[in-house]
């Protein structure tokens, strides 16, 4: 499983790196790794730390003691993924998210949607739904995989991992406004424009030089949460126009709404909390940790919003819009 390092030598390297960019795009470069032997340890060797001998850019849970990755190179970051330590379930957990939203992608519009007479605009929408999901996937794997790599390469990375989270619940907004305000072209557009509004300016915030520090930590949370917690007005104004509660179609949609935000809440109290592992520290270092259990819950929720998703479509197809 690796050897202790030595802890000055760690956090020294770390020291060197020059300052960070956002616009700076480069993987490999700004770190000197390679000068601390890092570079000649093989994916079987390569050194796991604990908590109080890794840098301050890889610190944010104390409860998570040991199996940390320090300063690899990127090839060794890679290599990495085959090697059991406590990013392991963080970093699959999104890849077999990412093959298994890939998958459902190529089989709805290869097999499902030819089947049920769909039209262009529902491969579109699918596409795109399930396309955001894996982007989303894909960011974050990046992230865990490559934020050890240096601090510069971990704030690039944090970057794209928020990105990545801002697409994903584009993701998720866009099916249900496309089919929920199907024959309302005017709202359904309107909210289409809201959201991306919403999302660009969730982006253009990750510029500000302080948006990454620990101390932003909960204006981070804010932004998200207004974000996912938006999708509210239009699910209230939803139900009014299709004539409240008593109607099939909000009995049918508004639970799965309502499931989708619980959710949030839980995968969000996880990530929070840093349940289970605040109760038992050290316990939890390589499975069950609380960031484990939110990128297993945001999969979940993902893959439930898509099937939720193929049952509106259904019903659109059966009840067309009235003239
Ligand atoms: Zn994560």
């Amino acid at each position: 499983m690796g050897r202790l390092g030595n802890t000055e030598n760690v956090k020294n390297r770390q020291q060197r790196t020059p300052s960070y960019h956002i616009l700076d795009i480069e993987i490999d470069h700004g770190i000197d790794s390679c000068n601390s032997n890092v570079c000649d340890v093989s994916e079987r060797d390569i050194p796991l730390y604990k908590y109080h001998e890794i840098p301050d850019f890889l610190q944010g849970n104390p409860y998570v003691i040991k199996g940390y990755r320090v300063s690899l190179p990127f090839s060794l970051c890679l290599k990495s993924l085959f090697l059991w330590n406590n990013e392991t379930i963080n970093i699959w957990s999104h890849l077999i998210g990412f093959m298994i939203f890939g998958f459902l992608m190529v089989y709805a519009n290869l097999i499902l949607l030819p089947a049920s007479v769909s039209s262009i605009t529902d491969h579109v929408i699918v596409t795109l739904g399930l396309l955001c999901y894996q982007f989303c996937m894909l960011c974050s794997a990046g992230f865990h995989m490559f934020a050890c790599h240096s601090e510069r390469a971990s704030k690039r990375w944090l970057a794209v991992d928020l990105t990545g989270i801002s697409i994903g619940v584009i993701g998720c907004y866009l099916p249900a406004v496309h089919y929920a305000f199907y024959c309302l072209s005017v709202w359904r557009d309107l909210y289409f424009i809201i959201i991306v509004v919403l999302t660009v300016m969730t982006i253009v915030v990750q510029l500000h030089p302080r948006f990454f520090s620990h101390g932003w930590f909960k204006y981070r949370i804010f932004i998200y949460m207004f974000l996912v917690g938006y999708g509210v007005i239009p699910t209230i104004h939803w139900i009014s126009l299709n004539g409240g509660f008593s109607s099939a179609i909000v009995q049918l949609f508004v639970p799965k709404v309502a499931t989708m935000y619980i959710f949030g809440m839980v995968a969000l109290v996880f990530y929070v909390t840093k349940f289970p592992e605040r109760v038992l520290p050290g316990s939890f270092d390589f499975i069950g940790s609380s960031h484990q259990w939110w990128h297993v819950i945001v999969v979940a929720a993902f893959l439930y919003w898509y099937f939720a998703g193929q049952e509106i479509q259904t019903y659109r197809q059966h009840h067309p819009c009235h003239v």
